[in-house]
């Protein structure tokens, strides 16, 4: 039987990739082309860079490599939205010409071997199939145990992601047209794409060292990334927050029939600690508390504005 042969978009986010970009971009057409050779896609498969408003000499080199090569689109975005916007921005365009399209880093530090492995999943009838990490021996000790922690509170608080999956990930063109349904200002793409459903594969390799330029996620950037994750998902947070509340006013029932007890039956000494520890104890939770209601508020006030999630100011698609 023969398979109709898919035309298949490449994502990648780029955020000052100066550096990298060209690399990168020789070495995925190579195996594109191998892949249209091979009659693994279709001829007009091709790759998307999306600029998310770079400071360096990104978008020149962009707009240079869509000039020359006829299957490099290139889309520039008005301002810096950050990798998800990034990546839906990508994802919009490509799902409007292909079948299926698959995001990853401008490093490469996603094995782009497997690519062909999430073709052949898809033409198997999966709609999502997720690059998954066997191993994480290139990353630093720092970044992985952080990492880690990140997908275990995570599956602790009841949300469902991916273990070690990214971004790296195919979808249909059918499931990121319900993807865009999902309106939400603060959008975890890998959150949300298990939440679609359809057939779902994971495909497995190693990560490799970024071979040039910097990481765009430093540690600040990934608590954020991870906060943002949590809180897009999960309302265990606030619920913590109640029976932590129910905890302390048991509590302070149970002092205030010791102090009363002490007071008719004991000899009191008027106490220092008694006053002080209750005072620092119970602001201490209700801060906690009131910082974890306002990470919701916060949200809710920003899905309420319902602004744009990106902005395109150029395409460059010949
Ligand atoms: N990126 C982006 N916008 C941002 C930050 C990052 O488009 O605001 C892109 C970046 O160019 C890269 C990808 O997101 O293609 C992942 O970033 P990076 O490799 O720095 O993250 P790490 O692999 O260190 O987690
Ligand atoms: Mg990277």
């Amino acid at each position: 039987m023969s398979i109709k042969k898919p035309i298949l978009g490449i994502i990648l986010p780029c955020y000052n990739e100066q550096e990298i970009l060209e690399t990168t971009s020789k070495q995925l057409s190579i195996l594109m082309q191998d892949l249209k050779d091979r009659g693994v896609i279709c001829l007009s498969s091709f790759i998307v860079l999306v600029n998310d408003g770079s400071k360096d000499k990104t978008w020149d080199i962009i707009s240079k490599l869509s000039e020359i090569n006829k299957h490099i689109i290139g889309i520039k975005l008005s301002r810096n939205f950050g990798h998800q916007n990034a990546l839906l921005a990508g994802l919009k365009y490509s799902s409007t010409k292909s079948d299926c399209s698959i995001t990853i880093d401008a490093d490469l530090q996603d094995d782009i071997h497997v690519i062909e492995d999430m073709v052949n999943a898809f033409n198997q009838g999966n709609h999502i199939v997720y690059g998954v990490r066997k191993e994480r021996k290139t990353d630093k000790f720092f970044k992985k145990q952080t990492a880690q922690y990140f997908y275990k509170v995570m599956k602790m608080l009841g949300v469902e992601i991916i273990y070690n999956h990214a971004d790296y990930r195919l979808a249909s063109s059918e499931v990121i047209k319900h993807l865009f349904r999902f309106e939400e200002v603060n959008l975890f793409l890998r959150g949300i794409f298990p939440l679609i459903g359809f057939k779902q594969k994971s495909v497995y390799y190693n990560r490799l060292e970024r071979t040039a330029g910097e990481t765009k996620y430093p540690l600040n950037k990934m608590i954020a990334f991870a906060l943002e994750g949590i809180t897009s998902f999960s309302i265990k947070p606030l619920r913590v927050v109640t029976q932590l509340g129910l905890l302390t006013f048991i509590i302070s029932i149970i002092l205030a029939l010791y102090s009363l007890y002490s007071y008719l039956f004991l000899e009191t000494v008027p106490g220092w600690t008694s006053i002080t520890l209750p005072i620092y104890f119970i602001s201490g939770v209700q801060l906690l508390c009131m910082g974890i209601l306002g990470e919701y508020i916060g949200k809710l006030y920003k899905e309420t504005k319902k602004r744009p999630r990106y902005i395109i100011e150029e395409t460059r698609d010949n």
